[in-house]
Order: C-alpha cells, then structure tokens, then sequence
C-alpha cells in the first residue's frame, strides 16, 4: 500500500477546501471497499486520503414534500436496504441495494462510493431514474443536481472535478398504482457483480393501457442503456405478451455489450432479451396486474 497523509474534515465545506488545495493529489474516501482495492494494486497513488466519515448530515435518508427520496452519499447499502421508509415507497431500489455483494461489503460500500466509483457492473445504477447532487468549490452545496445517466462518461470516469464531491442522490416517486423491479443475472457466484442487471417500471391505465414504461439495463456497457423509442412506442398499449417480447427483441437489437468474464457480448445479448422480458413481468407483478407469459414469480424477492 502506497503511503499517504489523512484528513478528516468535519464539514462539506472543510472538505471542498481539502479537495481544491490538493487538486489530483487528493482521493475522497467513503466506506473504502472499491478505493483500498485500487490502493493495494497499486493503481492510484494519492498524497492524501480525504474521509468523509466525520461530515455530518451525509448519511441521512428523507422525504422531500414532493415525494423525492433523498440518500445521502455516505448511506451504507445496508441501510438502504433495510429502510423501512425505502422499502415502502421503492422497494425495488431497496432490492437492489440488499443484492449487492455481501452483507460485510454491504455493511461498508456507500450510495456515493458506487456512483463515483463508475464500475460498468454497479447493480444500483440502473434502478431507478435518478439524479446527484454534487457540491464544488464554485457552487458550494447549492449546485445543482446531475442527472445519473450524465455523471459516467466511461469505464471507471465521471464528470466530477477532482475538487467536487457526491453530497446526495435524488430519486424520483414511484406513481401510484406503478410497480418497479430490480433483476439481477448473476453468472458465476452468488456473490458477484451482475452479468446483466435490469431495472424496469410500470405504470398502466385502468383500461389496461400503458402509460409508462422505463427499462434501464446496466453491467452490458460503460453506461446504463434506456432505449427511448422503444419505450415510447408501448405508450397507450396494452402491455401483453406480444409487446413485451417485441420491447425484449428490440433491446437485444439496439444494444452492443461488452465482453467480459462474466459473459461474451454473444450471450450477454441473449440473456438481455430474457430479463427485460422477465423484469417487465416482474414490474407488473408488483403493480398488481397479471404478468402473463412464462413468469412464476420466482425471481422477485419477497
Ligand atoms: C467483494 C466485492 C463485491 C462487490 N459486488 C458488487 C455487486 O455485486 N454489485 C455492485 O454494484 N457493486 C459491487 N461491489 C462494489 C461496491 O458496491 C463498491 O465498491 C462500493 O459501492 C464503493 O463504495 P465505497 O463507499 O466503498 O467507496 P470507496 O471505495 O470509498 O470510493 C470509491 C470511489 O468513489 C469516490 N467517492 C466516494 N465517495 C464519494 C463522494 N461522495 N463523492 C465523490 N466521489 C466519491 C472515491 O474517491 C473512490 O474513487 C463489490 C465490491 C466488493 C469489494
């Protein structure tokens, strides 16, 4: 392990003056389970390792009157997990958080640590339509949020200056009457990162019509993968088997994976055909309607 010097500022203020003295020479450390990796490899060598564990306030889980949830960045997984105001409100997301790796990593890892950390096979990216607040040296902790989608701009690479930090994420309300689902194919360990992970959601009339659909796949390329046309092309039909198959067929089409040990871009490609099929069933099962097709339910935790 490389030496380097420590602080541990007690505000996020302290900690934007500690990131802009030292620019590229400082490195943000939040539960350490991605960073001391890197350390030990060899593949960062900052001078001084800047903790947020002493900033209060960053590990808060509210409500916003509109709604929103907001997780701070310093939220472990496992208190995302186990929130009970999560759970009601987004319990996909909160399925997510809880099929993380494992509970010691869960115990450590934070909501802010996996967004920056820009790891293609993050299981929380794709769940759910969200936003993050950053706060820079300019904008202090006013400045305004970034869209998830926006903040990787490649493998391991964000947006964020080496002088701005992750304070929050924003996720919008599920509407009433949606269902949302998390589905993660792992394929080699119970412990592992997803070969393909699909966020789905939604929301249909009650004449069985489709208002809403989102389907977000991650771990399949740099960034999380929403196709929007197709999307838009199930709007104010119903959501049958037909449709599902030809949303699944069109994602397998569009998207170009990676390979990787987890899987060839040949069979990453199937196997996003079968669980945005699967996940959309999966949301509809939530949302109360009948999924139809081969699904049994299987897969979606209690
Ligand atoms: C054994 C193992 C299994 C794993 N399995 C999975 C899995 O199945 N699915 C999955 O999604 N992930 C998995 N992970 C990844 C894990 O979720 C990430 O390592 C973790 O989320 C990183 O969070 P952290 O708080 O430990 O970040 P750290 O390691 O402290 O930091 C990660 C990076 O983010 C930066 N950073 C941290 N906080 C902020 C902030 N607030 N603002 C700006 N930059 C910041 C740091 O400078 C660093 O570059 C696994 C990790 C391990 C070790």
């Amino acid at each position: 392990m490389p030496e380097f010097d420590w602080s541990e500022p007690a505000t996020v203020e302290e900690t934007l003056d500690v990131l802009a003295s030292f620019g590229e020479d400082a490195k943000l450390l939040a539960g350490g389970t991605w960073l001391t990796l890197v350390l030990r490899q060899g593949l960062l060598f900052p001078s001084v390792l800047v903790s947020l564990r002493r900033v209060p306030g960053l590990d808060r889980i509210a409500i916003d009157p509109d709604g929103s949830l907001r997780l701070g960045a310093m939220t472990r997984h496992r208190a995302v997990e186990r929130s009970p105001l999560v759970r009601r409100g987004w319990s996909a997301l909160a399925d997510t958080y809880a099929d993380v790796a494992n509970v010691r990593v869960r115990h450590q890892a934070t909501v802010g640590g996996n967004l920056a950390d820009a790891d293609y096979a993050s299981d929380p990216r794709p769940s759910s339509p969200r936003s993050a607040r950053r706060s820079t040296p300019s904008a202090r902790a006013a400045s305004a949020p970034i869209l998830v989608r926006d903040l990787i701009v490649g493998h391991y690479e964000t947006v964020l200056a080496p002088d701005e930090l992750i304070t929050e994420v924003v996720v919008p309300p599920v509407p009433p009457g949606a269902g949302a689902a998390y589905l993660k194919y792992r394929s080699r360990s119970h412990e592992d990162r997803p070969c393909v992970g699909v966020a789905a959601m939604v929301d249909l009339a009650p004449d069985g019509a489709c208002r809403r659909l989102e389907v977000v796949v991650g771990a399949v390329a740099e960034r999380p993968q929403r196709i929007g046309d197709v999307l838009a092309s199930t709007t104010g039909r119903p959501l049958d088997d037909g449709a599902i198959e030809a949303v699944a067929d069109a994602y397998a089409a569009a998207i170009d994976p990676l390979s990787d040990l987890r899987g060839s871009a040949w069979y990453r490609r199937r196997m996003i055909r079968v669980f945005v099929a699967r996940a959309i069933r999966a949301a509809l099962s939530r949302a109360g309607h009948e999924p139809g097709g081969d699904w049994n339910g299987k897969e979606l935790p209690a």
